[in-house]
């Protein structure tokens, strides 16, 4: 069971590296590492104060060992494990992990989590932001943990504003075609106009049906 002194390992805490997505793109997750270990040098601790990094591509990059707390959080290194993604720069609290990471980081924290498990009793995975008034690592871990996507308002939702697009075009379109035309023509196209906006009308239903059922809680 992997301990700090007494206390037993149970928390992971996720962190960002605070960098834009391009920052040191190229170069390997080892010069990134070199990089963030001189800023936390610099700042008076001894090395890196996470144990993991989670490159762009998913790379996962080791700092300093397990056995030693980290100097991540303050008040919580003890007992903990500090993880670090690299990315994150202009995040917010409660943004989504794909606003500013990759689906491939997602997966890797994933995983990265469920190995530590094997050998440290994690029971709960934090954000930076509960304890600080920071917005690291740019999400609401305990949301993401629960598998959710942070809520989104239904009308920023960008399926449904392609329905209402779809929606308004379909009677803009209607109304100038039926303006050109005289008779049975008008008829005609008032018809179709008005068939598909019930097309439009019905998917937008079934959208906000999907989206109910993903955002509710
Ligand atoms: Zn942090």
């Amino acid at each position: 069971m992997l301990k700090h002194g007494n206390k037993i390992v149970d928390t992971a805490w996720v962190h960002c590296s605070a960098t834009r997505p391009e920052w040191l793109a190229g170069s390997p997750l080892s010069e990134k590492i070199k990089e963030l270990t001189r800023w936390h040098v610099a700042r008076g601790f001894s090395t890196l104060g996470y144990h993991y990094v989670i490159d762009r591509d998913g790379t996962v990059g080791k700092g300093r060992d397990e056995g030693m707390p980290g100097a991540h959080v303050s008040g919580h290194n003890t007992g903990s494990i500090g993880i670090c993604l690299i990315g994150g720069h202009g995040s917010s609290e409660n943004g989504k992990f794909l606003d500013n990471y990759t689906p491939e980081q997602e997966s890797a924290l994933r995983r990265l989590i469920e190995e530590i498990r094997e050998r440290a009793q994690i029971t709960k995975i934090r954000g930076h932001n509960e304890v600080a008034a920071k917005a690291c690592p740019g999400f609401n871990v305990k949301r993401w943990v629960e598998g959710k996507p942070a809520k989104t308002k239904l009308a920023e939702s960008s399926t449904m504003q392609a329905s209402a697009v779809q929606l308004l075009s379909g009677a803009a379109g209607g109304v100038t075609a039926v303006s050109a035309l005289d008779g049975n023509a008008q008829i005609v196209v008032v018809l179709v106009c008005v068939l598909v906006m019930a097309a439009a009308a019905w998917v937008m239903r079934e959208r906000i049906a999907r989206w109910v059922k993903e955002n509710g809680s």
